[in-house]
């Protein structure tokens, strides 16, 4: 008798255990946990690096599609001008969208070429973000690029973050795309005295070692405006541009956008001389 109270006892405590357990870890509990674990994958399948260059391969391919489209427009007999132009100007319209989305979703200038076509189309984009040498023409030569060096002050090897341009004192300084002036800080070290602009796209340029400002933080600029002078401020061992430029937030090599709006707008050039050649 004893005994079998003992189990009833026994068999309470576990029933009274039970919904316990239940409740912390049902199947509500289930879900949300379940939920979490698929939200994780899905965020790193989406930031992977595969995905993100699968992703921008498949923009390419797109805009390859609306070149083709465009392309028959242009050369369209139809007699309907009035639908041919809206068409047309719809077709372009989408080609500045997927540009625009492309340029977001870059990681560097590496994935540029594959949009040297459609940036034909849009050339104006070529403003909005650095696709120019921030010095003359000429007047500049590069002494050090990004990567891996020895540094010339503390004689160790580190990476160099950006390209230094090797120009004379007082030489100007122009911004490589319009943008807003995000910075301008003086200091003793490092950059010495910089400006920091913050251009369309996730892109943002910096120019230090300068010996004179000409903006002030907040204005907006304009691509290839004045914005101060070389010089040798903070650590540094001679006149010279140090000049950045940062992708979301990550610091990247300047080097592919230099040449870029030249190389368009030569290309842009020779098509209309050939046309008139033609014509
Ligand atoms: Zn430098």
């Amino acid at each position: 008798m004893i005994f079998f109270e003992s189990t009833i006892f026994w068999r309470k405590k576990v029933g009274d255990t039970k919904p316990k357990s239940a409740k912390t870890f049902g199947k509500k509990e289930f879900a949300y946990f379940l939920f979490l674990i698929i939200m994780c994958l899905f965020f790193i399948i989406w930031h992977c690096p595969y995905n993100s260059a699968q992703r921008l391969q498949d923009n390419t391919i797109t805009m390859e599609l609306y070149e083709e489209r465009l392309k028959m427009n242009l050369v369209s007999s139809s007699a309907d001008v009035d639908l041919i132009e809206r068409e047309r100007d719809q077709l372009l319209l989408t080609i500045e969208e997927k540009i625009v989305g492309f340029l977001y979703q870059i990681p560097d200038y590496s994935y540029i070429s594959s949009l040297e076509t459609y940036l034909q189309f849009r050339p104006r984009l070529l403003e909005q973000f650095p696709s120019a040498v921030p010095l003359e023409k000429g007047n500049y030569s590069i002494s050090s690029n990004y990567g891996i060096r020895v540094h010339p002050i503390s004689d160790k090897e580190k990476k160099h973050y950006g390209i230094d341009l090797a120009t004379p004192r007082g030489k100007y300084v122009y911004a490589s795309a319009s943008g807003t002036i995000k910075d301008i800080l003086y200091s003793k070290k490092g950059y010495g005295t910089h400006i920091i602009i913050k251009h369309r796209f996730g892109f943002e340029t910096l120019y230090g070692h300068l010996n004179k400002v000409l903006v002030r933080k907040g204005q907006t600029v304009k691509q290839h405006e004045m914005i101060g002078a070389v010089g040798s401020t903070g650590s540094s061992t001679g006149y010279h541009l140090h000049y950045e430029i940062l992708k979301n937030k990550h610091k990247i090599d300047p080097k592919l956008s230099f040449n870029l709006k030249n190389t368009i707008y030569t290309h842009l050039i020779e098509l209309n001389t050939t046309k008139d050649g033609v014509e």
